[in-house]
């Protein structure tokens, strides 16, 4: 499989072509054309796969396939991520793989101040990547908005159980629009994910690499 042959548009693949891969990875070839389908996704991916540009690559294109509202802009796609250090690395994705495109894309997670947090999420953002404990905090100062998210991915979902954020994640859940797309990444498969991916996933197509 070649990139060429994934369903991306031009924008996208300049933006590959500058990172310097020549193809995409397994995940990525089962990933990139699953999530631009639309459906939702179950995937068995340890990191170190690409699995951040197995899923970056597609929400970026389906936002771009669709026009922004002017005027504010809600986010349309929320990533979670256990830890800062992630939610870093999957921004700094995002921001690479979307430079050729118009998306606003942010931040955010805890143990840094909030205030430059809020002013980003008030210019409106596309793409947020979050952690969930600080993604709850903007929620109840209404700093940000998520009735307009249209693509929710949880990423290392199995670490964000691990680490105790199963009632954040049910929290964020609630605030977000029922009919959404959702992308489930873990690297592990215990009950707890299994339950949540049964009670989260709409006949999911499954990958495993
Ligand atoms: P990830 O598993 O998403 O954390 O990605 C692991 C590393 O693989 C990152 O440093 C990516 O930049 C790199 N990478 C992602 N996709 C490709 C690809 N198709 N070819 C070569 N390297 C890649």
């Amino acid at each position: 499989t070649k990139f060429n042959d994934l369903g991306l548009s031009a924008e996208l693949l300049r933006a590959v072509a500058d990172q310097g891969y020549s193809e995409p990875t397994p995940i990525q070839a089962q990933a990139i054309p699953a999530v631009l389908n639309g459906g939702d996704i179950l995937a068995a991916a340890q990191t170190g796969t690409g699995k951040t540009a197995g899923f970056t690559l597609p929400v970026l294109q389906r936002l771009s396939d669709t026009p922004v509202s002017s005027g504010r802009r809600p986010v349309r796609a929320l990533v979670l991520t256990p830890t800062r250090e992630l939610a870093a690395q999957v921004g700094a994705s995002v921001a690479d793989y979307g430079k050729y495109l118009p998306l606003r894309s942010a931040i955010v997670f805890g143990g840094v101040k909030i205030n430059p947090q809020i002013s980003m999420l008030r210019k409106g953002v596309d793409i947020l990547v979050a952690t969930p404990g600080r993604l709850l905090d903007h929620v109840s100062q209404k700093t940000v908005d998520l009735s307009k998210v249209e693509i929710l991915i949880l990423d290392e979902a199995d670490r964000m159980l691990d680490m105790g954020f199963i009632r954040d994640i049910r929290k964020v859940l609630a605030l977000l629009p029922k009919k959404r797309q959702n992308l489930l990444f873990s690297a592990t498969f215990s009950d707890d994910i299994k339950r949540l991916a049964d009670s989260l996933l709409n006949t999911p197509t499954l990958i495993e690499v």
